[in-house]
Parts: C-alpha cells; structure tokens; sequence
C-alpha cells in the first residue's frame, strides 16, 4: 500500500472550516468530563487554548457521524455537514449583509491574518522539508495483532536499532511453554547494520526477551537506570551478569549519538512503572516520535510528571512520523491518575480490623508505594511475600526512585508478633499465578501465612486477558479461606495506558505527518486511527502495521516495502531453553487428539503377523473398551500385511508410515480423532 504524501492545498480551507460548530457540537462541549474541567481551570486562558478547543469539535463531530470524506480530511467533511444554520455562528453569518456596517475591515484583515496563522501552524507539512530524499524503514516484529512481544527495527541504509525486545506469555493451547520471544530471524539478517538495543521502560514486554536476544549476539543497550537495573536481573538469573559491560545509562533532555546515523533522545513519560520515556529518533529523513507506553499523568506519585515540553518541543519542529500506544484507544476521556488509588486505599485501611493484603504487579511501584505508605500511616508493619515484588522494592529503594523507612519492614516469621490489626502483606499472584505467594496462601501451603476469616484481601491490578480464569480461581480460594476478597474495584486500580484524551493531547503536540498506531491488537490500533484523524492525522497518511510490515517513511512518502519473517520461539522457564515448534504442536495433537502404540513382529517370508500385536492407547478410548479396540486395530494391522505392497516389507520405515495411514483412516472413521499413531514392526 503506498501512502502519498498530503498536499498543501488540501490543508487551506481546513482550519476555517474547523471552526464551525453546529448545537450538537456545543451540546458535547458542555459534557465534558469533570478531569477536563478541572484541567481547564488550571490551564492558562491564552489564545492559545482558545484556538486548540475551537479544533475539539471537529473530532467529536467526526467520531460520530464515523464517516470521513476522502482523504481523511475532518475538517472538510465537518462543513458539509454543519450547514443546517443552527449554529450560533452560521446564524450570524446569515445576518452579515444587515450588519455590514458594523464590520471594521481592520478586524476582518486580522481574523483573516489570524486565520492564516492557524493553518500554517495546524499543517504538518510546512515544516518538512518535502525535497529531503533520505528513508528510514520501521519494521515491527512483535506487539502488534497481540499483547505484549514488542521488538522494532528502525533502519537507515547503513545501520539498525532496535526498540525494545519483550517477550510475551503462551496461550493455553501452547503446553509446557512459559514464555514466548520474538523470532530473531530478521535480526539475525541485519546482525552487522545493528549498533544498539534501545529500552523503553522495563515491563516484561519490553525487556523481557534481551537476555534470549543476548545468548546469540551482544549490542550496546540504551536506555534509563530503572530497565537497565531490571535487565540486570535477568542477567543474574541467566548467569549473563558479564553482559552489564554492554550497558549505556542515559540521561534525559539529552540528544544521544547512537551509531552514525541516529540521534536519540529519551523523554520523560508516565506509565505503571517508573522511569519510563518516549523516544525522539532522529535521522536524516526527520524525527519520528515513538511514544513507548504511556498515560498522560498530571499528578504521578513521584510529581514527574511527562516531559510534554519536549513533545512540543519537536511538535513545534516538525516531526515526520509517531508511533502511539493504542492499549486503551477504546477508552473515552482520560485515564485516571496513578494518586487517585490513594483515597480508596486509605479508606480500606481506616475500616478494616484484621490484616490486610495488597496485591498487584511487582513492577507497578508507585502502586506498592501507595499501599505500603498508607498502612504505615494507620500503624501497620508491612511484609513483603514474592520473590519479585521482594525485588523490585528493593531495586526502587536502592536507587531511590521511593523512600520508605527500613524499620516498618518484617520478615514473614515475624508476622506472629503483631496484632492481625498491626499488619499489611503486600505480594504478587494479582493474576492467579498458581506457583505465586497468594495462590499458594489462598490453598493453605503457604509456610508462613495461612488465610483467616477477618482477613481483607485487595487485587489492585486488572486482568491481563487469558488470566481470567485464574484470578478467578484464586478468588474462589481466598473466599472459601474465609477472607473478604476486593477485586474489580474500580477505585482500587487505574490503568497504566492513556485513553482517547490522551492519546489525542500528544497526536496534537506532536502533529506528526504520519501516524503509526502500535501496541495493541488490531481492533485496538483501528481505534486509534479513528483518534489520529479527529486531530488531523491525514487519513492515507496512517499505517495500520502487522508484525512484519517494514514501512518506508520520507518526508514525501510512507509505504509498505515488503514483509519479512516473524514469529514466536517457545521457552521453557524451567531450563530456559527453546522447545522446537514440532515439541508444541506433537503436545497440541497429544492434549486434544490422544495416541495410538503399535507393536508388531512381522515375518519376512511371508508378511504374515507373528503371534498377537500390542496396541495400547492413551487419551481417545475408555480403559474398559481398550482390549475391543486393541483387536480391532490388531484386525486393520493384519488385514493390511495380507495386502502389504510388494517390496514394502524391505523399507521398515516407510511400512510403517503406509501402515500409519491406513490406521488413521480406521480410527477417523470410528472415532472422528486424529491421534498420534506410532507403529513399530519388527520384520523377522
Ligand atoms: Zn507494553
Ligand atoms: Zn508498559
């Protein structure tokens, strides 16, 4: 597909016509959430902000008539459909030939100035150079069409780079694997144009597969103390510490040199875990803004807030392309603030006599922080269960992204010292991990904590989609156990992703030319076109990528090249070794389909049976109708020597895949199953 570049006269008329606003508009102008208001309140009353709410309409208007005219072009299509006169301004403009008089020529020169003002500063084009030859190719490999997996390469003729290397979890079908990493084959392809790993932020899907990546080939990688520290860990877990020498601490705000032919810079974002950024990657075709994952956040935990000054910054600048995290592009408004857990938290603790435990993902800091801090204040020691939330806290606390006084802390055997009202547990298992703390707590064969009725037990995370039923297994023990169990509460637990709001804020500080949804599944991504264009992304001007897709972008251009190979490899955790792709899918025939065991002698002379065959089964018949079975198939095997074509008894193998054959048909035909057949004949 071959994205052409937008014309300049197409964007002319845009502005004005943007200004319209018909009853409708204005009604949804009044409905605005409380988080918006709040926010106008606090933003200054410049022109500025009067101008950027004139825009709002349009895309409101847009998304819900969800018809675009050609070209994707919103603002056109608003005027067409605004002309009813219902509007305060088209009732105005009727009665301009009566007030004519009234109009001063120096006013209109300046609204037609002002006008003109607006169009140039809303046209992404007038600040690409479109004579700029130079090409950069964006191939995703993993973390589209799925959850999690996120890897891309950004590539110049000369060198790669790429973004982030996570790995994602296995469906249930997938059985004995535990994790799933990108398949390294392009990677492999470009191995000598690759200088650098460039890290987001530290989720697992993110950073999840470097250390898989790093047992094949070693590049430098960049990227912000807090993913670095996490990596780190994994290095130690894989006996790779000697690969820490291959890390580059950045600093934000600061243009990093990467290679020859990009220069870097991290921007501060807020997400559900700390020291997360956007990059800002610039190469001779222009700055592309990769927004990694993020909420929009005004009043994050650490005060941090996201550095949308530099977004501006580059907004202001001209930025050829945005890559965007699509996770919530279903969600209208605003995600709520990573604070707002606190009142709900604090309510709990003031109410609740006997313990209390929080669970929820190791990685979310802030959100430990917040439950940890809040049962300080109502004088509870904190007990911290799980390896990994054991070490994440001390990875914060170490390098003091979060201050918290040692002496609060207990050891699991000291829990018998305290009052039940004197404690806070704070583990992980908030998505039914069978082998966690809580789950293992919630059956009893926990060695230190067994649950009790007065127990109050809080999920403060939200289901990843799969663990469904595993939560909801958890649950069910817990609540057996007695304790009173909150989960899916709303003020217990906000989202890590920006809604449509926030999607919308940084598509308009950035105003990129092309638009590039990522991280999400497809009815995700499509979603978030759906936003991109209400902020005036141009409609042929946004990719909808697959994993695969290697996308040229230049200041006149984007299209699809070609596709190269991706896929998944299989781990298992237990060894942390690859498990081939026929191992996976033998176990998928063997889970749903069952086996067939055949042994058999055979004589050569007269490719008769010699004494009776041994058929066992696994998995398709009942053990009491085994021996019937058994026969029945003893029956096929000798039915089929009788007839065996010539010469086949000389080949062992290839009698028994001819005799694999014949059996399966027999078998389909009884029981609609394809087993696993495995016949052996010993010719004597
Ligand atoms: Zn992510
Ligand atoms: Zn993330």
């Amino acid at each position: 597909m071959d994205l052409q570049e937008n014309s300049d006269s197409a964007t002319n008329s845009e502005a004005k016509n943007s200004q319209q606003k018909n009853g409708e508009q204005e009604k949804s102008e009044v409905k605005k959430s409380e988080v918006e208001k709040r926010e106008k309140k606090e933003s200054d009353r410049s022109a500025y902000h009067k101008s950027q709410s004139k825009n709002r309409p349009t895309g409101n208007r847009e998304q819900r008539s969800g018809n675009y005219t050609k070209g994707g072009d919103n603002r056109n299509s608003n005027n067409k459909s605004s002309g009813k006169g219902n509007s305060p301004r088209d009732s105005k403009r009727g009665g301009r030939s009566k007030f004519a008089a009234a109009t001063d020529k120096s006013l209109q020169e300046c609204v037609a100035k002002n006008q003109k003002i607006h169009e140039a500063r809303l046209n992404p084009n007038s600040k690409i150079n479109i004579n700029n030859d130079a090409k950069i190719r964006i191939t995703p490999l993993g973390g589209l069409g799925e959850i999690g997996g996120n890897i891309t390469v950004f590539e110049t003729e000369k060198e790669a780079i790429l973004v982030d290397v996570g790995m994602s979890f296995p469906d249930e079908e997938m059985h004995g694997v535990d994790i799933l990493v990108p398949d390294f084959t392009y990677v492999r392809q470009i191995k000598d144009k690759l200088v650098a790993i460039i890290i987001t932020h530290g989720h697992e899907d993110h950073i999840g597969a470097v250390s898989y990546l790093f047992k094949e080939m070693q590049l430098p990688i960049y990227a912000t103390a807090l993913p670095l520290a996490m990596i780190a860990n994994r290095f130690e877990e894989h006996h790779m510490q000697e690969f820490k020498k291959y890390f580059r601490p950045i600093e934000k705000r600061t243009i990093v040199k990467v290679g020859n032919d990009f220069d870097l810079e991290w921007m501060h974002m807020t997400h559900s875990i700390i020291d997360a950024s956007s990059l800002a990657i610039t190469t001779d075709a222009g700055t592309i803004i990769h927004t990694g994952d993020f909420k929009i956040d005004h009043t994050p935990v650490d005060g941090y807030t996201a550095d949308l000054h530099r977004f501006a910054h580059y907004g202001e600048r001209g930025v050829l392309c945005m890559l965007s995290d699509s996770t919530n592009s279903h969600n209208p408004g605003m995600t709520m603030s990573e604070l707002s857990v606190a009142p709900a938290l604090d309510r709990l603790y003031a109410k609740v006599k006997g313990r209390v435990f929080v669970s929820t993902f190791s990685s979310n800091v802030h959100r430990v922080y917040q439950a940890i801090e809040h049962g300080i204040k109502y004088g509870r020691k904190v007990c911290v269960i799980g390896r990994s939330m054991e070490r994440n806290l001390e990875l914060a606390m170490n390098y003091d992204y979060i201050k918290l006084p040692s002496s609060s802390f207990i050891e699991p055997h000291e829990l018998g010292r305290y009052k039940d009202s004197e404690i806070l547990i704070v583990t992980t298992g908030s998505q039914g991990e069978p082998n966690s703390a809580l789950f293992r707590m919630s059956i009893g064969e926990h060695r230190h904590v067994k649950i009790k009725p007065t127990d109050t037990v809080i999920l403060s995370a939200r289901a990843i989609p799969g663990n469904e039923g595993s939560i909801s297994k958890v649950v069910n023990h817990l609540q057996r156990a007695g304790a009173h169990v909150l989960h899916n509460v709303r003020d217990i637990h906000v989202s890590g992703h920006g809604a449509q709001e926030e999607q919308k804020l940084l598509i308009r500080l950035v105003q990129p030319k092309f638009f590039l949804p990522v991280h999400g599944e497809f009815n995700h991504i499509m979603k978030h076109k759906d936003t991109a264009i209400s902020c005036g992304v141009q409609e042929r001007n946004i990719y909808l990528m697959e994993d695969g897709d290697q996308i040229e972008v230049s200041a006149r251009t984007m299209r699809k090249v070609r596709s190269v190979k991706t896929g998944k490899t299989y781990i298992d955790n237990q060894n942390n070794h690859t498990i081939e792709n026929d191992i996976v899918l033998d176990r998928q025939s063997l889970a749903t389909e069952g086996i067939v065991n055949i042994v058999a002698q055979v004589s050569k002379s007269d490719s008769r049976l010699i004494g009776h065959p041994r058929v066992s089964t696994f998995g398709i018949i009942a053990n009491k109708q085994e021996h019937a079975f058994g026969n029945e198939i003893a029956g096929v095997l000798e039915q089929y020597m009788l007839n065996i074509k010539p010469g086949l008894i000389e080949n062992s193998r290839a009698m028994e895949n001819d005799l694999r054959g014949v059996v399966r048909k027999h078998i389909y035909r009884k029981t609609k199953k394809y087993p696993m057949i495995v016949p052996t004949l010993f010719v004597m």
